[in-house]
């Protein structure tokens, strides 16, 4: 039987751009890909990269007043919000035609379009157009959630927070997550006041217990108001904002509210269900190693599946697919130990097992140390810096490295090549150290500062 395709992706996010170009680029099949909202997903267009950039915006004040300290005469402005935005949106639109060039130039054929699965080798358009198709690749990302409350409409998303007309004065980020503490971080940095409320007893949960308490220190004594075990019963519309009404009774009044508290897959109407793919418990797509669906012709990537949920992953697992299924070369996603950052200010860089969660795996030797670096130090600030390791007592392997402090996700992402490799503490304490540098004492670590 011949079809329309051989593979229809929809999404245009990390996860399906990746698996089209390869399919079609290296693998040699005719692949469409479609796309309901901007080429590029989340990661490019409402994610990673915008956010980014506005962590960068944010970070301008510090480094001023740094500069000061050092001796230059410089004075910070306030920022023009209007002029970063409009300069963020051309970006945005650049790395947009970049990512359709690219498919185009792979040879595959793009529509502009929300697509949905009409049966295991049949999709259908928007506009009513219907294709066969060998294999169907779902990769629709996720959207942000937020919780059904009295005023839960009077929220906004990260999805919203890039087009702000103005920069609010006061901001309340609920959660405690990556997006939420990012956020936090970048409009306290960016001049605005903010509250965080978190309805857990610690923000970044998931995180080693210690970094996560240093982050949260810094950002403390950055400005930021974070309130644990805090959460919104209502949100009102008031002549001067909006008045949040907290579960321990406080009210208090904002101009924006961040809703930060989780993302969902995008699943909702693309026709699956009925066709017996199966759907998770948090609604995402089940599939296998190989991220195929339990029908067979139907694949998925990236963070409908809810595996990690991260955009590198996704086109490890996007690639995986198409190396797989197009090329003859079996392939399996790896998710065993990948790194991430928060782009908190202090970063924090993780790879591998918490302090706590190795605890609980077997005897282990911890690592780590705090100081104040240099830089920060002689500009009058007194920010700290965490390196910690992990470390089998058995085996030795490092299992964890976590790293609170300025280029905390560059540091993280060299130190991670080492823990993949299964690196051993006397790998890294042979390691001759660069000096002066803060991620030296990485491999200048002696003792233990505790065991288990
Ligand atoms: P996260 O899962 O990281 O955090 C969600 C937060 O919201 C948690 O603190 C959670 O609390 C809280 N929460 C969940 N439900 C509710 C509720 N009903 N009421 C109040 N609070 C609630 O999600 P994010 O939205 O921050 O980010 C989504 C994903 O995107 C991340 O998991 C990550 O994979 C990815 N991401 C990665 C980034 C990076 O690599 N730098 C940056 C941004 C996103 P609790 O802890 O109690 O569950």
């Amino acid at each position: 039987m011949t079809f329309d395709y051989d593979l229809f992706v929809i999404g245009g996010g990390s996860g399906g751009v990746r698996a089209a170009r390869i399919a079609s680029a290296e693998g040699g099949a005719k692949v469409a890909l479609a796309e309901e909202s901007r080429m590029g997903g989340t990661c490019v267009i409402r994610g990673c990269v915008p956010k980014k950039l506005m962590v960068f915006a944010s970070e301008y004040p510090e480094m001023m007043a740094d500069a000061q300290a050092y001796g230059w005469d410089v004075q910070a402005g306030p920022l023009d919000w209007p002029k970063f935005r409009g300069k963020l949106e051309a970006e945005l639109d650049r790395l947009e035609a970049a990512y359709r060039n690219t498919l185009k130039n792979a040879g595959v054929t793009i529509f502009d379009h929300r697509a949905v699965v009409v049966d295991p080798h049949r999709v259908r358009l928007a506009d009513g157009q219907e294709f066969s198709v060998k294999h169907i690749l779902i990769a629709t990302g996720g959207r942000p959630f937020v919780p059904e409350f009295p005023g839960s409409d009077l929220a906004i998303t990260s999805n919203e927070i890039f087009h702000l007309q103005t920069l609010p004065k006061r901001a309340l980020i609920v959660g405690g997550g990556y997006i939420a503490s990012e956020f936090a971080c970048i409009l306290n940095g960016l001049g605005v006041e903010v509250k965080q409320y978190y309805r857990g007893a610690q923000i970044l949960r998931g995180f080693d217990d210690e970094a996560r308490g240093q982050v949260a220190n810094q950002m403390a004594a950055n400005g930021i108001s974070i309130h644990c075990g805090t959460a919104i019963e209502r949100l009102t519309k008031v002549a001067g904002g909006i008045c949040a009404i907290a579960t321990d009774g406080t009210e208090a009044e904002f101009d924006v509210v961040l809703y930060a508290t989780g993302r969902n897959p995008n699943v909702a109407g693309l026709g699956l269900e009925a066709l017996g793919v199966k759907i998770g418990r948090k609604g995402e797509i089940v599939v296998d190693e190989w991220s195929q669906t339990s029908v067979p012709s139907i694949y998925a990537v990236g963070d409908v599946t809810d595996r990690i949920n991260l955009t590198p992953v996704a086109i490890r697992e996007g690639h995986a697919f198409a190396d797989t299924v197009f090329r003859g070369v079996p392939t399996k996603a790896d998710h065993e130990l990948v790194a991430s950052a928060v782009f908190t200010q202090p970063e924090l860089g993780s790879i591998g097992l918490s302090e706590e969660a190795a605890r609980d795996a077997g005897p282990v030797e911890i690592y780590a140390t705090s100081f104040r670096p240099m830089r920060s130090l002689f500009a009058g600030r007194q920010d700290k810096v965490l390196m910690k390791l992990v470390v089998c007592a058995d085996t030795r392997r490092v299992l964890g490295c976590h790293i609170v402090g300025p280029n905390a996700g560059e540091m993280i992402q060299l130190a991670a090549i080492a823990v993949k490799m299964g690196a051993t503490k006397e790998d890294f304490d042979r390691t001759v150290a660069v000096h002066p540098t803060m991620s030296e004492e990485l491999v200048t670590m002696r003792k233990p500062v505790r065991t288990f």
